[in-house]
């Protein structure tokens, strides 16, 4: 049977059994960042919006574990950011309910954390995973284009009120771009800022942006400023 929402099951960073779902339009993001792997953001959009009734997205996740497969993980992905997705916290909600041993996890770019409404809606996940590069205002603009209302500040304080709110597993990654965000003051600023956000995982990435592997030394420094950390930090670089 062909699916409009389900994209496949595959094995995700360190999840394995992980089925996809997307429900957003291509691509719908707050965000146009320089890396993004669906290309550039066609809709670059802070507006929620219910592009499918989640009962629609519901019910074909509902006939594949049935006539399937019933994997460990759902991913609540999309074309872009997912909690623009109005219907996100009611089909988080309804895969929890019908499905209790299936782990939900979403994807995110932190964005819109800092709406009381989303935080309430993502806290439905058990897992919640995103990518976080650099607490330098330049930098962030430089990497994300975030659409003109969406402030570094305004990502930053979202994810610190979820933090304090949620119990679930929380983890972030943050990719380092040579020549734009693998800067001193920015490390330093991540560590001070991962530190309150004490995520359950920290991957540390290497964009190899243009081609470019950073260097061996920043590379070093990294992992010199990450020393003795309280949290679970995995390199890939
Ligand atoms: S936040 Fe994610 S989906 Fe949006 S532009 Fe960036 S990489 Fe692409």
């Amino acid at each position: 049977m062909p699916y409009r929402f389900v994209t496949g099951v595959n094995d995700v960073r360190n999840f394995k059994d992980v089925l996809g779902i997307d429900f957003s339009p291509k691509k719908t993001c707050t965000f146009d960042c320089i890396n993004c792997i669906s290309g550039r953001t066609n809709i670059l959009t802070d507006k929620r919006d219910e592009f499918h009734p989640p009962n629609d997205v519901f019910s074909e996740i509902e006939t594949f574990v049935n006539e399937d497969h019933m994997p460990e993980h759902v991913l609540l992905t999309g074309s872009g950011e997912p909690t623009l997705y109005a219907g996100f916290g009611t089909l988080a909600r309804m895969i929890k309910e019908r499905f209790p041993d299936i782990k939900v996890v979403v994807y995110s770019n932190f964005s819109l954390l800092d709406r009381e409404e989303v935080r309430r809606e993502v806290g439905v996940c058990d897992i919640v995973a995103g990518n976080f590069y650099t607490v330098c205002e330049d930098e962030f603009k430089k990497i994300y284009r975030p659409i003109e209302s969406i402030r570094l500040q305004n990502v930053m304080d979202g994810m610190k009120i979820f933090r304090n709110e949620y119990d679930g597993v929380f983890m972030v990654d943050t990719r380092f771009f040579a020549g734009i965000n693998d800067t001193e003051k920015n490390l330093d600023g991540l560590r001070e800022f991962m530190e309150k956000i004490n995520p359950h995982k920290y991957y540390i990435i290497d964009a190899k942006y243009g081609g470019n592997p950073l260097p061996s030394a920043f590379i070093d420094l990294v992992k010199s400023k990450f020393d003795g950390v309280p949290f679970e930090v995995e390199y890939r670089v």
